[in-house]
């Protein structure tokens, strides 16, 4: 290691390598320091069952990640990256045995809607998509790393998504497309009727029609390895076991990016209050099953999707937000995002088994245990399901926090997706990646554009130290 570095990273999740590698292949010297013994953050793949069993403890399907224009620019591939599609990205079954599609193509979701929102459906999504990969880039670059190269679609964007996700719903005349809809804005934990809900629902629905929802061969482990490989071929070094309390336990460099939480960082870095007006939202309680066969879904939509939504209706997932957002409580009959990548992966178990997370929200920091409510949801939809399962890893707000530090209260997006927070955060600033200190710098999902596996907030905040790395002599 040279005696000053260029750039220190603290975290080694999907934020914190992409941050290194966008520095280490712009000639900058980076070394990255990560509290586990394994690099990863919310993008990893552990025996957490039993053997053979590959589970995603955090991220599992990744429709930001195959469409983040940074992970698109590096040659992740090369370094045993590969993406695989289940035959539909995502259902969202009903009581009736029946369910709403999102599907690679429009015109198939748009019919598993209805024909009285087929139409309205396709008006809304069709427009942007034809734009999609350079909506995607302005939309990730807010606030405003990069003048947005079209910025009349980022406006009707804008327009489009800033209200609320239930404005937008108003479109629909019937259920089967609201609940769906409902559910993709569920995805960030954000309360139906907030500011710019609309916007996340749209970003997921684009991202299936563009490019889908997938996993990555072998688990979402083989992102972060991927990334650490490329990385140290670009001369970057990585450290695991390696927990920074203090910025002395840090080699002398000219940046430090964080990908932490704000809390963390404060606490590391001396910045007393600067934080303190940051909110967390709510937290999650997950299980990672070990199964004896695929879930028993009773609509075959449900059986050949990667993700599957659970919530009855519009209400009853509203009422769910409300409940572990709002009201302090764990709802009765939790909104439940369930992955089985052995549908695309079929390696991840052994012969004929699956492996299949599923998890609801839950007040920050609860400590009840879910797993009869998430089961009680489940045989709903897949009627005999506790009868295949093999093993169950339960993890609430506090396990999930052991497990990352940066699920503060078991809050897996590290922040609120709530108010102006959704989109400035972790300050109100047009400069959300720096901070009081000016060679210290923020990385992590708690700055925009917020959580998922894209790498985007690493890429944006890698941006602010090289512009500064070369203004200096
Ligand atoms: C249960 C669950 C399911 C999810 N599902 C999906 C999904 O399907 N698709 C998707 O796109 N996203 C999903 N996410 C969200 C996604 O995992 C996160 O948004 C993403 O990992 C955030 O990346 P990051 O780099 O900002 O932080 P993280 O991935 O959280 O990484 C932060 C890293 O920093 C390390 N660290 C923290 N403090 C210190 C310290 N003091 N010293 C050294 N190291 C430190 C941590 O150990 C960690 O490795 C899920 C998350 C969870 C928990």
């Amino acid at each position: 290691m040279p005696s000053m570095l260029d750039a220190v990273v603290v975290g080694a999740g999907p934020n914190g390598l992409t941050a290194a590698v966008e520095l280490a292949r712009r000639g900058f010297s980076v070394a990255v320091f990560e509290a586990r013994d394994s690099v990863g953050g919310g993008a990893r793949t552990e025996e957490l069952t039993l053997p053979g069993f590959r589970h995603d403890p955090c991220s599992a399907a990744h429709p930001l990640g195959i469409n983040s224009p940074a992970f698109r620019a590096m040659p992740l591939d090369r370094y045993g990256l590969e993406w695989l599609h289940p035959d539909l990205p995502m259902a969202h079954p009903f009581t009736d045995g029946t369910a709403a599609v999102l599907s690679r193509s429009v015109a198939e979701t748009a019919a598993s809607f209805g024909p009285r929102d087929a139409g309205p459906y396709r008006r809304l999504v069709e427009p942007f998509l034809a734009k999609w990969d350079t909506l995607a880039r302005d939309f990730m670059s807010l606030p405003l790393t990069a003048l947005p190269r079209d910025p009349v679609t980022l406006a009707r964007f804008g327009l489009a998504g800033l209200p609320p996700a239930t404005w937008l719903m108003r479109r629909f005349k019937d259920e089967r497309a609201r609940t769906l809809f409902s559910g993709l804005v569920a995805h960030v934990m954000a309360p139906l009727d907030g500011f710019a809900t609309g916007a996340i629902g749209l970003v997921f629905a684009l991202a299936a029609h563009a490019r889908g929802w997938p996993v990555a061969r072998g688990g979402s482990q083989s992102i972060s390895d991927a990334l650490t490989a490329y990385l140290k071929d670009l001369g970057g070094t990585v450290h695991t076991d390696y927990e920074v309390k203090r910025l002395d336990d840090l080699p002398p460099a000219r940046a430090y990016i964080f990908d932490t939480s704000p809390t963390a960082l404060a606490r590391i870095a001396g910045f007393g209050n600067y934080y303190e007006g940051y909110r967390y939202g709510p937290g999650v309680f997950k299980i990672d099953y070990a199964l004896d066969g695929p879930v028993p879904w009773t609509a075959p939509e449900a059986r050949r999707a990667g993700t599957v939504q659970i919530g009855g209706n519009t209400a009853e997932i509203d009422a769910a937000l409300r409940a572990a957002s709002r009201e302090g409580r764990a709802p009765d009959k939790p909104f439940m995002i369930t992955v089985q990548p052995g549908v695309a992966d079929p390696g991840r178990a052994p012969e004929g088994k699956q492996v299949f997370w599923a998890y609801g929200h839950v007040p920050n920091g609860w400590t009840g245990d879910l797993t009869d409510a998430i089961e009680r949801q489940l045989e709903r939809f897949a009627p005999g399901f506790r009868d295949l399962v093999l093993a169950r890893a339960t993890a609430g707000p506090a396990e999930l926090a052991i497990r990352n530090a940066n699920y503060v209260g078991g809050d897996i997006g590290s922040g609120a997706a709530s108010g102006i927070q959704l989109l400035l955060r972790p300050k109100l600033s047009l400069f959300p990646y720096t901070t009081p200190h000016p060679a210290v710098y923020i990385c992590s999902s708690a700055t925009p554009p917020g959580p998922g596996v894209h790498g985007m907030s690493g890429h944006n905040a890698a941006k602010a130290v090289w512009r500064r790395l070369r203004q200096e002599p």
